[in-house]
């Protein structure tokens, strides 16, 4: 598959790296008491850089569980940022790099930037090597709303 690529942690920019630490740290506020999984995730918004972060928080009744991404966005879509630009997910995986949940991956769609994509950065706590992707090679075909070009008049 050519939709991704691993790197090493040092050769990013500081800007990613930074995204990646504020992952990191926010993840240690993951409530997870159930799965023992703590993810952590900080979006980089278009419009003024600001960043915003989120852990997944559990529930007994497990159906209102949400994800780390889908704890930040609201955060920034609280403030008016509508448009992301990076966004990092941060989880330890022995083998592998914790992508998000189809769900997140249509809940970022929403908030795409300028250019139509949202660049994604998945890394383990150790920030030692990152998978580097989009969001449209993570999910292609999203969903798109009525409201470019098809509402009901
Ligand atoms: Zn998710």
């Amino acid at each position: 598959m050519d939709n991704f690529e691993i790197v090493d942690f040092n050769s990013l920019s500081e800007v990613v790296q930074n995204l990646i630490k504020e992952a990191v740290e926010i993840r240690k506020r993951a409530y997870v008491p159930y799965s023992n999984f703590a993810v952590g995730s900080a979006i980089l918004t278009e419009e003024d850089s600001k960043v915003y972060t989120g852990c997944n928080i559990e529930n007994s009744a497990l159906t209102p569980c949400i994800c780390a991404e889908r704890a930040a966005v609201p955060k920034a879509v609280c403030d008016g940022y509508l448009k992301f630009k990076i966004v990092a997910v941060v989880a330890h995986q022995k083998d592998s790099f914790t992508a998000p949940c189809g769900v997140c991956r249509q809940t970022l769609s929403e908030f795409r930037g300028s250019d139509g994509d949202i660049d994604i950065y998945l890394s383990r706590p150790t920030m030692d090597k990152v998978l580097c992707t989009k969001l449209s090679q993570i999910l292609p075909l999203s969903f798109v709303s009525y409201k470019e070009d098809s509402v009901i008049s």
